[in-house]
């Protein structure tokens, strides 16, 4: 676990950024936070291994929530946010596109 301003972020965690062990490339300093626990994790993998409870996906009416941490800045970004950039609103710096296939992981597609 480490620290992220005033955020912990849980498993695998390799570095300051939020990388971890599975997904360490250079753009890959996002965490999330899940609503299941309210916990920070940088990915569906960390909190599959460590939480002891299977994974919720956001629903899609809380778009409004600071779900997003990015390791660059420290700073939280809203799930619609998010979703609608390429990059960090705060510093700039630019999410991994990938990620963007494996959003149903994180967020329940709207009703
Ligand atoms: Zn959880
Ligand atoms: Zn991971
Ligand atoms: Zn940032």
């Amino acid at each position: 676990m480490i620290r992220v301003g005033v955020h912990a972020v849980r498993g695998a965690v390799v570095d300051a950024q939020t990388r971890c062990a599975h997904w360490a490339g250079p753009l890959d300093v996002l965490a999330i936070l899940f609503p299941c626990c309210g916990h920070w994790y940088p990915c569906h993998s960390c909190h599959e291994e460590e939480a002891d409870h299977p994974a919720r996906r956001w629903p899609a009416r809380m778009g409004d929530r600071q779900a997003l941490l990015c390791g660059g800045c420290g700073e939280t970004s809203s799930i619609a946010e998010y979703r609608a950039a390429s990059a960090c609103a705060r510093c700039g710096g630019a999410f991994n596109p990938g990620c963007r296939l494996h959003h149903d992981l994180y967020f329940a597609p709207s009703a």
